[in-house]
């Protein structure tokens, strides 16, 4: 199924200014031709329209956006990646978040080989986009960074699309959501909401991030990574990251009590194997091997993983929803918790 859609980049103020009630016509109301842009925004507007039909939770109309056909499969650098980002950042200003700095968009640039399966293939530069937004705390000398990468691995060599829902549209409606949630119930430390660029592929987005820490924030003393939170065949999530920092395993236990589904801690002991250990697989890693105590909340590796059928339709909407909450209570005990955090030892037993 491939919807094909025209998508150039929208500004915010197009976005707000369509989210008006309308006559829903394509012409504006004085009749003149409507700019690319706008028609742009409207085409996201539908895309927020159809998604919310039967009124789901907020969270569900943001993975069905997200891994909409639309997106094109969001990979770094693509126009379907830019309109992800234009999404998430309505999101953000709905939601009253704050930028950290000037914008919520921190742009890198980054170095891939141009044939990424052939090590001798010469090299492209590729500019991303990380997202960034900082709540306030009454503390704001420590800092709790909770990150969710919105790239995806794109349209395939026959342009089928991987619409990436699971990986990782569910996490970063997972964060939009511990985002509403702080905004809700003001955290005790600042909280950085980061929906990070080009993790497929090298994690490059959070490996900015830790080697080009931005002026003005505290120091960062534990991450919350979310990846992959919608298709688990057998109701289990998992939180890695208490092997390294065992001071953690209270939060897990007490999120594991409250939570619908069934929350393990596990996969992070070094075997050597990264289908067992999955210290270094996602944004987490760069923030561990700089020391920062993390925790990681995502589902067993599955079938639909880095496939095309990884789309909005195998998502498992009770189990999405319940992690969601999971991971909005893991948040919430993570700043409650966070100056012990900061003493607790990031590299445990391998650093
Ligand atoms: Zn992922």
């Amino acid at each position: 199924m491939i919807r094909s859609l025209l998508i150039a980049s929208l500004s915010i103020a197009t976005l707000a200014a369509c989210a008006a009630p309308d006559d829903g016509g394509p012409a504006t109301s004085s009749g003149a031709i409507e700019s690319p842009a706008g028609k742009e925004a409207r085409a996201l507007m539908a895309l927020v329209d159809e998604c919310s039909a039967g009124a789901p939770a907020r969270a569900v109309t943001d993975l069905c956006v997200l891994s909409h056909d639309a997106m094109e499969g969001r990979l770094v650098g693509t126009p379907g990646n830019a309109l992800a980002r234009e999404y998430i950042i309505s999101r953000f200003q709905q939601i009253g978040l704050a930028p950290l700095g000037d914008s919520f968009e921190h742009p890198f640039s980054f170095q891939r080989r141009i044939d990424f399966r052939n090590p001798g293939s010469p090299r492209e530069t590729i500019d991303a986009v990380n997202l960034i937004a900082r709540i306030s705390g009454a503390d704001s000398s420590r800092v709790m960074a909770v990150t969710a990468h919105y790239d995806h691995v794109g349209p395939g060599e026959t342009n089928e699309i991987y619409n990436g829902a699971d990986d990782n549209a569910s996490g970063v409606a997972g964060l939009l959501a511990v985002a509403e949630h702080f905004m809700m119930n003001p955290p005790a430390h600042d909280v950085l909401i980061i929906a990070f660029d080009a993790e497929e592929g090298g994690l490059n987005g959070a490996r900015h991030f830790v080697d080009n820490r931005p002026d003005g924030i505290g120091e960062v003393v534990f991450n919350l990574n979310l990846d992959m939170l919608g298709y688990s065949p057998d109701g289990d999530i998992w939180a890695a990251g208490s092997y390294h920092t065992p001071g953690l395993l209270p939060i897990i236990e007490a999120a594991a009590d409250r939570a619908s589904v069934t929350l393990k801690a596990g996969y992070d002991f070094p075997t050597g194997d990264p289908r067992e250990d999955w210290t270094l697989l996602s944004d987490h890693g760069p923030f561990h091997m700089a020391g920062i105590a993390f925790l990681y909340i995502g589902v067993e590796d599955h079938e639909h993983y880095h496939q095309p059928s990884d789309e909005f339709g195998i998502i498992d909407l009770a189990f999405f929803s319940g992690v969601v909450d999971l991971v909005v209570d893991v948040a919430g005990r993570a700043d409650a918790a966070l100056s012990e955090i900061a003493v607790m030892d990031g590299r445990g037993e391998d650093g």
